[in-house]
């Protein structure tokens, strides 16, 4: 039953007992017409300060499953400058662009890290046309430039703790204008290794995008274990088609959803979606001489659910709380003391969060 998620592989999966074979899984099943790509907005190469060429960055991504990665090089920080010159700050994306194939399902767009002191601190500009025209002197003219070329703005790692010595993500004044005058779209929620709740009560109160990126430096292999089964933070994407511009529009409509260890952390709309295009319950059934209802629970997804039960009923082999593992069917028995058509059952799913210390409590209808 479970399987590997890699989409660029075929492979063979255990439904209802019969083995079908599915090609390009995804890792979070979207209603009909629709789609969760996977995204991930801020990745370095040796054309900032990372350690990898970047058809290596375009390899890891279609390796990991990836849809869409953007190249977002340190536009002012350039360590290896004396051994790549570089004048054209746009070679980290044509450089990723020419590694790809054609039957490639990963995308790969250009941006930059607009690299200041704080603040602003580090703001991404994706989407963008031209890195070169972003490099001012100040920290303002580079933002709006971005935005002239109708990028995608956001601010990385506003929990930094190189520029926040107690880890917690505040607004200077200087991001209050960028919010005010719509030049900042969005905040990096999880960035790496680190998870803000405060920057995510700061998404939800200015309307700004819920991100998180790996921000990856050597290989994410070493970062996040992918060999192991783990994975490096991705934001999922709500679109109707897999065009740059149909991920470029879902962002400025914040219809996001991070995935990180194994957290999925968004607004509550689309954090319910995803849960709903991903755990299914079968159709209930009792045996003729008990009061024991018998449903499967499906979970379609890759990230492990945990469940909390908040009915009055009891389960039969479970406590209240269990967890529902990836890409599984498991069977759930409720003891319902009477024959029931229908029955309602209210969860909290305890690992995901739509608000800080907030999960969300999602009803299901079993019938
Ligand atoms: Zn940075
Ligand atoms: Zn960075």
């Amino acid at each position: 039953m479970t399987l590997t998620r890699h989409p660029q592989r075929i492979f063979l999966t255990l439904i209802l007992g019969s083995y079908f074979l599915v090609a390009q899984e995804p890792f979070f099943k979207a209603a009909e017409g629709s789609y969760w790509l996977s995204t991930d907005l801020h990745i370095h190469t040796v054309f900032s300060d990372g350690a990898v060429w970047p058809s290596i960055r375009v390899e890891e991504a279609r390796r990991e499953g990836l849809d869409l990665i953007a190249m977002t090089e340190h536009l002012e920080y350039q360590p290896h400058e004396e051994d790549i010159p570089h004048p054209d700050r746009n070679r980290s994306y044509a450089i990723a662009s020419s590694a790809l194939g054609e039957d490639d399902v990963l995308q790969v767009i250009n941006g930059s890290e607009i690299t200041r002191k704080m603040p602003p601190g580090h703001i991404n500009a994706v989407f963008i046309k031209d890195a070169n025209a972003l490099l001012h002197t100040d920290s303002l003219s580079g933002i709006q430039e971005a935005n002239k070329q109708g990028a995608f703005v956001f601010w990385n790692h506003p929990n930094w703790d190189a520029h926040r010595s107690d880890g917690i993500a505040r607004l200077e004044p200087f991001h209050n204008y960028l919010i005010s005058n719509k030049l900042l779209h969005g905040i990096e929620v999880v960035n790496e290794t680190t998870f803000s709740e405060e920057a995510l009560a700061l998404a939800l109160e200015n309307k700004l995008t819920i991100l998180g990126t790996s921000d990856i430096h050597g290989l994410t292999d070493w970062a996040h274990e992918i060999a192991a089964g783990g994975h490096r933070p991705m934001t999922f994407v709500l679109v109707n088609s897999k065009t740059p511009e149909a991920v470029k529009k879902a962002l400025f409509e914040r219809k996001t959803v991070v995935w990180y260890n194994d957290l999925i952390i968004g607004k509550k709309e689309e954090v319910s979606k995803l849960i709903e295009d991903n755990i299914h319950f079968g159709t209930p059934s009792y045996a003729e001489d008990k009061t024991i209802l018998n449903v499967e629970l499906t979970n379609a997804s890759s990230l492990p659910f945990q469940m909390e039960y908040l009915g009055t009923y009891s389960f039969h082999q479970r406590s209240s709380v269990f967890t529902l593992p990836p890409k599984t069917t498991i069977r759930l028995q409720v003891k319902t003391i009477t024959k029931k058509q229908s029955i309602r059952l209210p969860f909290r799913m305890m690992n995901a969060v739509i608000g800080p210390k907030q999960y969300l409590e999602h009803e299901f209808l079993v019938k």
